[in-house]
C-alpha cells in the first residue's frame, strides 16, 4: 500500500524542514570536507530515504513517480550531494532490481537496500564507452554455474562506499547492446578493488571512482533477466533516473530563483533594492519562467508513467530541458548577485558547479536530442 496522501504529506513537510534546518547549514563544510556527516546518513535512513523508490514488502516507501518527483524537488533545495548519498538506492543502483530481479534476488537484497543499511551503484560507464553505452567492453564469460567478469568501470558513483554493484557486461559474440546482460555483483568477491575517488568540478560529498573486475567469479544466479537484456534494462533503469534528476534540477532553480530574491531584495545600488532595476527583474523573470516549465514538464511526465505510458521522449525532454534549465538559472543567479556570486561563501558559485554535472550525466544533453528526435521521428511527431 502507498503511503496515504497525509502520511505523504507529513513526509514532504519534515523533508523541507531537514533541509532548510538541519542540510543547507551544513552546506559550507560538506564542500570543505568532501563528505557527507554519518549523523546526517543516519537520519536519512531513518527517514526511509533511502527506500523511497522500494515496495513495501521489502521495506521501501513505494512511493509513486509523481511522489518521488516531490521528494526529489525538495532534496534539489540544498547540495545535490545529499541526494546522492541515499539516490544511487532509490535509482540506478536499485532499479535494475526492482525491474528484473527474480523474487529470490529481491528478497535477498532489497531490504537491505531499502533501510540503507547497504549501498549500490550502477556501473556501465567505462573508460571507452560512454554515450555509445551499447558497446561494453567488459566480459562475463560463463564457466560453469559462475560467470568469470573482466573489466574497468569509469566514474561510477558511490563506489567508494558501495556494497553492491549493478554492472553490464558482454555475455555473448554479438556486436552492439544485443551482446549486454546485466549482473548484480557484491563487493565482496574475489578481483573486485575500487579506486581512489575522483577530483571533480563540483557536487563535493559525492564521489565517483572507478571499479576494476579481475576474474570475478560472479554466480550464475547473480544475472539480471536473461542473457542480453542487460542493455534494455540499463535504459529502462535510465528512463526512470532521468525524471529523478530533471526533478532535482526543478529543485536547484527554485533555491537558486529564491536566494537571488533575496538578495536583490537588501542590496541597495543607486538608491534602491537592485530587485527594483527592471534588468535585474528581466532576469528573475527569465528564471522563474523556466523553472515553472520544467516543473510543469517534469511533473506531467511522472504522471504519466504512473499512469503505465511509454514516457522514454518525455523522460528525455525533461532531463534536457530541465538540467540546461538549471545552468541558465545559475548563471543568472552569478549576476544577480554581481562579485557575491563569484565568491565561495554566498555559495551561488558551488551551486553553479554543482549543476553542471545534469548536462553530462545519465546521458549528455546530445544524446537526450538524439532521443528525443529518434522518439518523435517514430511517433510521426
Ligand atoms: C560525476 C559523475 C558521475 C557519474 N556516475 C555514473 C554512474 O554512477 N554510473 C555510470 O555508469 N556512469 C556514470 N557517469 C558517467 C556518465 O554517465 C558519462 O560521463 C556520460 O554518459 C558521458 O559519457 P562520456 O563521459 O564517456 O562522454 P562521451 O560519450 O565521450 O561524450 C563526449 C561528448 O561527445 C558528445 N557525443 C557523444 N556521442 C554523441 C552523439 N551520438 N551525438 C552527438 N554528440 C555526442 C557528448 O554529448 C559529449 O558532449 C558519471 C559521470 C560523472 C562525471
Amino acid at each position: 500500500m502507498p503511503l496515504d496522501p497525509d502520511t505523504f504529506d507529513a513526509l514532504i513537510d519534515h523533508l523541507r524542514r531537514f533541509v532548510s534546518e538541519r542540510l543547507r547549514p551544513l552546506e559550507a563544510e560538506v564542500e570543505a570536507n568532501d563528505a557527507i556527516p554519518d549523523s546526517v546518513v543516519a537520519e536519512m535512513r531513518e527517514m526511509g530515504l533511502f527506500g523511497l523508490s522500494i515496495a513495501e514488502e521489502y521495506g521501501g516507501l513505494a512511493l509513486s513517480m509523481v511522489e518521488e518527483c516531490r521528494v526529489a524537488i525538495e532534496l534539489g533545495r540544498t547540495t545535490p550531494a545529499f541526494r546522492s548519498t541515499f539516490g544511487t538506492n532509490v535509482g540506478i543502483g536499485s532499479q535494475g532490481l526492482v525491474m528484473a530481479g527474480t523474487p529470490e534476488q529481491k528478497a535477498q537484497w532489497l531490504p537491505r537496500i531499502a533501510s540503507g543499511e547497504i549501498v549500490t551503484s550502477f556501473a556501465l560507464t567505462e573508460p571507452d564507452v560512454g554515450s555509445d553505452s551499447g558497446s561494453v567492453k567488459t566480459r562475463a564469460v560463463r564457466d560453469g554455474d559462475v560467470y568469470r567478469l573482466s573489466g574497468t568501470k569509469r566514474y561510477i558513483t558511490n563506489a567508494d562506499k558501495a556494497d553492491l554493484f549493478t554492472v553490464m557486461a558482454r555475455t555473448g559474440d554479438e556486436k552492439g547492446a544485443r551482446g549486454v546482460s546485466a549482473f548484480l555483483v557484491p563487493r565482496d568477491l574475489p578481483g573486485v578493488s575500487v579506486g581512489e575517488p575522483e577530483k571533480k568540478m563540483g557536487q563535493k560529498g559525492a564521489k565517483v571512482a572507478d571499479v576494476h573486475f579481475d576474474d570475478v567469479p560472479v554466480t550464475a544466479a547473480n544475472r539480471l533477466g536473461a542473457e542480453g537484456e542487460g542493455f534494455k534494462i540499463a535504459m529502462r533503469v535510465l528512463d526512470r533516473g532521468r525524471l529523478h534528476i530533471s526533478a532535482v534540477c526543478v529543485g536547484v532553480a527554485e533555491r537558486l530563483i529564491a536566494d537571488s530574491v533575496a538578495y536583490a531584495s537588501e542590496r541597495h545600488q543607486f538608491g534602491h533594492p537592485i530587485a527594483q532595476h527592471q534588468l535585474i527583474q528581466g532576469m528573475i523573470a527569465d528564471m522563474k519562467t523556466e523553472a515553472l516549465a520544467a516543473r510543469a514538464l517534469v511533473m506531467e511526465t511522472a504522471a504519466a508513467k504512473d499512469a503505465g505510458k511509454d514516457v522514454v521522449l518525455e523522460s528525455a525532454a525533461a532531463k534536457y530541458f530541465a538540467s540546461e534549465m538549471v545552468g541558465r538559472v545559475a548563471d543568472k543567479a552569478v549576476q544577480i548577485y554581481g562579485g557575491a556570486g563569484y565568491i565561495a561563501d554566498y555559495g551561488i558559485e558551488r551551486l553553479y558547479r554543482d549543476v553542471r554535472l545534469f548536462r553530462i550525466y545519465e546521458g549528455t544533453s546530445q544524446i537526450q536530442q538524439v532521443i528525443i528526435a529518434r522518439e518523435t521521428l517514430k511517433r510521426g511527431g
